[in-house]
């Protein structure tokens, strides 16, 4: 096992890199954590030199911002966490180009939202971009676009916007850095006997479910906890790329693709999705959602069915024609993705009738 765990890091080419708040913000100033910014800068030129791609997604604006103007802890107010995200973004900037500089790498800012996703023209544009710094050799430092995103736009929190550039990039690996040494069996803060686990080949409901246990829910300066990790761990496996979660405050890059570093390996799914059923099942914000009856979920599951009016039981939120919806069963279970073909008020009016036009063709249905 432990010779697949290092192939499997050691061959990864496109890498992600997700960088947390509680790593980025320094425990005792509260600004910007440059020693640890300077450390993982000579860390990416290892892997850079050793010709692989790197994009990161950093947090740490609104951890850094809030010091400044004096709050303990992340302002309630969005507009006032807005101002904290403008304030602490440039200060993060400052501190990678410093340290990128020094070892001749040019840095570059990507600031996005949710609407970047879910539009598959901006989609494709910012897939251009990429491609572009990587032919430049330049390292993209992405983030939210969190001054301006109210909830609407909002990709959410920084673990789904790293799952999202992974799947948009076709990357091989996403790392995600916080300050936890992986994933636990229970909580490693109160149960002394808690068991790192090294290797999960798969994302179970009771792989989910040690979040809980892992007693991880975010903190003063971060927004995710290890719920949110592996939400983004599962959305990428599930198209074929791996993940790796490990401690940021001890592990660097470098040391989990070259060398035998602690952590937890996720291994990413052998069927890898193509790039509309990856932009269909994870990268864009769902508007709104379906719940089908158990024939019409067994329909989709075992026939590769399109979901017809008939089998639709309820439907919730306003979305247009062609806009991602969920699916889910009559548990509440997200079963399926995909996109409308009516509008959330004409399809209201169908649902539960026989003989109409389908509600999701199959081929625009990314069933879980
Ligand atoms: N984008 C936020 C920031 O830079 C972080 C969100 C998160 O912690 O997930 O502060």
């Amino acid at each position: 096992m432990s010779d697949l765990r290092k192939n499997l890091l050691a061959e990864a080419k496109r890498i992600v890199i997700k960088i947390g708040s509680k790593v980025l913000v320094d425990e005792s100033s509260k600004g910007v954590n440059s020693a640890f910014i300077k450390k993982l800068a000579q860390s990416v030129a290892i892997l850079q030199n050793a010709g692989k791609e790197i994009a990161i997604v950093s947090s740490g604006a609104v951890g850094t911002g809030m010091t400044k103007l004096g709050y303990p802890k992340k302002p309630e107010h969005i507009a006032d966490k807005q101002v904290c995200a403008a304030i602490g973004q440039i200060d993060l900037m400052h501190a990678y180009r410093n340290a990128f500089e020094k070892e001749k790498i040019i840095v570059g800012q990507i600031l996005l939202s949710a609407e970047d996703f879910r539009d598959r023209g901006r989609y494709k544009n910012l897939q251009n971009v990429m491609d572009s710094a990587l032919k430049h050799k330049v390292i993209p430092i992405i983030n939210e676009n969190d001054s301006v995103a109210v909830a609407e736009i909002k990709v959410g929190d920084n673990d789904k916007l790293s799952s999202d550039v992974a799947l948009f990039w076709n990357a091989d690996l996403l790392l995600l850095f916080t300050d936890e040494d992986g994933l636990f069996d229970s909580n490693p803060k109160k149960n002394p006997n808690a068991r790192l686990l090294n290797f999960v080949p798969e994302i179970t409901k009771e792989v989910m479910s040690l979040a809980g246990k892992s007693g991880d829910a975010g903190s003063a300066v971060s927004t995710g906890g290890m719920a949110s990790k592996l939400e983004a761990v599962k959305a990428v496996t599930f198209s074929g790329c791996n993940a790796f979660l490990a401690n940021g405050t001890k592990v660097l890059p470098h040391e989990v693709l070259l060398e035998n570093a602690t952590g937890t390996l996720f291994l990413g799914n052998a069927k890898k999705l193509g790039s509309r059923k990856k932009w269909l099942s994870f990268v864009s914000t769902p508007k709104g959602s379906i719940t089908i009856d158990d024939g019409g979920v067994n329909a989709i599951r075992k026939k590769n069915a399109s979901v017809l009016p008939v089998g639709i039981s309820s439907v919730s939120g306003h979305f247009n024609v062609k806009d991602l919806i969920d699916v889910q069963d009559l548990n509440g279970n997200k079963i399926a993705r995909g996109v409308s073909r009516f509008d959330s008020e004409n399809l209201r009016k169908v649902a539960r009738l026989k003989n109409q036009k389908e509600a999701i063709h199959k081929n625009d249905l990314v069933v879980f």
